[in-house]
């Protein structure tokens, strides 16, 4: 029996021994998360009102205050069992990343007491020399800060055998520049907070003091039973199946799709929602996704940041939870080949300080109004950047997905449904009569009817759709860090929110009644921006012809999506809103291609020793099994005089020759990926990740190609990798 053959017996399908009583949600939710509501009970009032004007006012706090904070967060983490305290924060790997200290301090020798400082909680300091800086900072130089983030609240991260508070932190150089993933988000909400204010002031809405994005990302995900995915070091190093035949049966059944969930996987996910739970994480919705073994989790929307942080939390947690139970989650965009692909549709909106949802079409005219502004101004933040957006979820995982037929093209383009795009449709020839029939269209005070979710969302395969009262930019990949693509949302927005402004203030000021310069600015930008806003198919080929008549760019590489961020109008517009220095962008880029060839080189090494260590031996066994066969029956044929067909004999002789040159044909493309690589060290990082994109990525495929037709035809005893069939459907 194969290894592969005896993990088969592993696999418990209930792999649960404990029996839990489950508790009422409202009763610990966030129970182990330093919330405004705990901090206000440990510390006084003036204290808390100063932070509360921190956060609201910018207005900073003083050491004093800030040691009573550290002081209460200790005896709060304290008395919950933590023991030690680390700044959390998010370097540009997309990952996160800690450095635990104990609260201890030595009062005399031998003595220790628990202290933490208002120092401490603000800043730390890891030796930064281990992190990609993209050549912000010399090596030499190592020295990086962590700085608390105040906004969003810290934690306690329970294992086993112990406690740490974690402090949510961002991460900059010693002169300041941002070398996180954190810094810039905070940044681009300013940005956007300061454009949509100044938009809404023009409106009359004087109440309103602050604008913020919000976020609901809908993260997918794989569950496969641990004893196989130690078995396959594609999985292991990679994250995605390098090589696998394809399963008979895939998806195509559709019977996964909302079916029922399975004891073992619905034991993990309640599991898994209790413990997002304590840490304050609001999951909501968790259901069977497309693919056999893959699931969905929703949450409730929250600020970006939050949201932010919360989705890099549940990340974790999933990986973590998931191994209680023998299982291990798969992030990747693409694990298997052949079925759905993993994304996060990143739901997206902007509210006021009065929880007003800015992006709601609303009741009344006047809101209609603001609603169409921004909505205009959305529409031209994409047709403007979409070269940014496809940048900002250009990674080597999601490149295996955006533009296969399961996941939105590399074509950014905007759907808004069928309601919207006939108001749209109407504002732009400029038709004033009345919409009697569908509720009411009155462009003259442009009343819009009440929208109808259900008649907003039909289409599934726009990358950025209008779904009722949000965008949801649905490129992003499975397992990214989504700070980047909401920074780049935020700051684009930004800049045509202040666009919209200025071009209203120069209509009402050229004597234009508020309403119809309104309208004309917004009829303009829609004109203008028309070519971004497709409703049909986006998995079609007649939209990549279309697209591209259009002059839409479809950039399929990472490294040629990449190139926006160095793009002058692009840099510009960064600093324009302080989100990036152009050194901050130009690092970026570079860590961004670099850990793209990073990538390619563990995939294809990994690749390597599969075919050389797994692949071949399986082969060379079956071999000789053939072998073996065809010479007993040759020697049996003249020794016995077995009456054997010619066609039979010559069968067994073909399919032998068949596997030899297959055999054969596999080892020698292994070897010339191996020079492929070796050569590819002498070039520049571009470069590298150019050849990389054109040549060793086909490579790859084609040596895949062969040994899956090999693995469908060796004895299934000789085979010790786990087959797709198995990961994939034995529960
Ligand atoms: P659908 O994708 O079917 O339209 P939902 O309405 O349930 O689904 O929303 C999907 C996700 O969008 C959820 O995570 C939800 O929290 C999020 N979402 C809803 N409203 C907003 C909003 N105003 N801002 C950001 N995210 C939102
Ligand atoms: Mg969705």
């Amino acid at each position: 029996m194969s290894i592969r053959q005896k993990a088969l017996f592993k696999v418990k399908s209930v792999a649960l021994d404990k029996i839990n009583t489950p508790k009422k949600v409202s009763g610990y939710f966030g129970e182990n998360t330093f919330s405004l509501d705990t901090m206000r009970k440990h510390i006084s009032k003036d204290t808390f009102e100063a932070f509360k004007r921190w956060m609201s006012q910018g207005s900073t706090i003083t050491l004093g205050q800030a040691n009573e904070i550290a002081e209460a967060m200790k005896e709060w983490a304290m008395a919950k069992g933590a023991t030690y305290y680390t700044h959390w924060f998010q370097p540009m790997t997309g990952l996160t990343a800690e450095k635990h200290d104990s609260f201890i301090s030595m009062v005399s020798p031998g003595k220790v007491i628990e202290k933490f400082s208002g120092n401490k909680l603000i800043q730390g300091e890891p030796d930064a020399s281990s992190f990609p800086s993209g050549g912000i900072r010399a090596t030499f130089e190592a020295r990086g800060y962590t700085a608390w983030d105040p906004s969003s609240p810290a934690f306690i991260i329970e294992s086993a055998l112990g406690k740490t508070l974690c402090i949510p932190s961002i991460f900059i150089s010693y002169h300041g520049e941002a070398l996180d993933k954190k810094l810039p988000l905070l940044r681009s909400d300013e940005a956007l907070n300061k454009a949509a204010v100044g938009l809404l002031k023009i409106f009359g809405r004087k109440d309103v003091r602050k604008v913020f994005s919000t976020c609901g990302p809908e993260q997918e995900y794989f569950l496969i039973d641990k004893h196989f995915y130690n078995l396959r070091q594609d999985l292991l190093m990679a994250g995605r199946t390098l090589i696998g035949a394809p399963s008979p049966k895939g998806q195509q059944l559709e019977d996964q799709y909302f079916g029922t969930i399975k004891e073992r996987v619905v034991n993990f996910m309640f599991e898994l929602a209790q413990e997002a739970y304590k840490l304050g994480i609001p999951i909501m919705t968790r259901h069977n996704e497309v693919a056999p073994h893959q699931y969905e989790f929703a949450p409730i929307f929250e600020e970006s940041n939050i949201a932010a942080d919360h989705n890099q939390l549940l990340m974790e947690l999933m990986k973590k939870v998931a191994l209680r139970h023998d299982m291990v989650c798969l992030l990747h965009e693409k694990p298997f080949a052949g079925i759905n692909g993993s994304g996060k549709h990143l739901n997206w909106s902007l509210s006021d300080d009065n929880g007003n949802n800015l992006l709601n079409p609303g009741e009344t005219p006047e809101d209609n109004l603001q609603f169409l502004t921004i909505l205009a101004a959305v529409l031209r933040a994409v047709y403007l950047h979409a070269d940014l957006l496809r940048a900002s979820i250009a990674m080597a995982g999601n490149e295996h997905r955006l533009g296969a037929n399961e996941a939105p093209p590399a074509i950014i383009s905007v759907f808004l449904g069928e309601q919207l795009t006939e108001v749209l449709d109407m504002l732009e020839n400029g038709v004033k009569a009345k919409f009697s029939k569908r509720d009411i269209i009155d462009l003259g005070i442009a009343r819009l009817p009440k929208f109808n979710k259900d008649s907003t969302d039909r289409n599934r395969t726009s990358p950025f759709a209008f779904t009722g009262a949000k965008f949801e930019f649905r490129a992003v990949g499975s397992s990214q860090n989504i700070s980047t693509p909401i920074t780049i949302i935020n700051t684009i927005i930004a800049e045509s929110l202040d666009f919209v402004a200025s071009e209203l203030k120069r209509a009402v000021n050229s004597g234009k009644d508020f309403n119809s310069a309104v309208l004309k600015v917004v009829s303009s930008v829609i004109k203008e921006t028309k070519k971004i806003r497709f409703e049909g198919n986006n998995y079609s080929k007649e939209w990549l012809n279309e697209a591209k008549k259009r002059g839409l760019p479809n950039i399929a590489s990472t490294y040629e999506s990449l190139k926006a961020l160095k793009k002058e109008g692009n840099v510009g517009l960064f600093e324009k809103y302080k989100v990036f220095s152009k050194e901050e962008l130009i690092a970026r880029y570079h860590i961004w291609i670099h850990m793209y060839n990073l990538t390619l080189e563990i995939e294809a090494n990994t690749l390597g020793e599969m075919v050389n260590a797994s692949v071949v031996p399986a082969g060379y066994e079956y071999e000789k099994l053939l072998a073996r066969t065809l010479d007993e029956i040759v020697r049996l044929k003249k020794s016995a005089g077995l009456k054997i067909d010619a066609n039979a004999l010559k069968d067994k002789k073909e399919h032998l020759s068949e596997i030899v040159n297959k055999i054969y044909y596999v080892r020698h493309n292994t070897a010339t990926m191996g020079c492929l690589l070796e050569k590819a060290c002498a070039l520049s990082s571009e470069k590298r990740a150019e050849v990389y994109f054109k040549n060793l990525k086909p490579l790859m495929e084609h040596i895949r190609k062969h040994v899956d037709q090999l693995e469908s035809v060796v004895s299934d005893d000789a085979w010790d990798l786990p087959k797709y069939r198995e990961m994939l459907f034995i529960k």
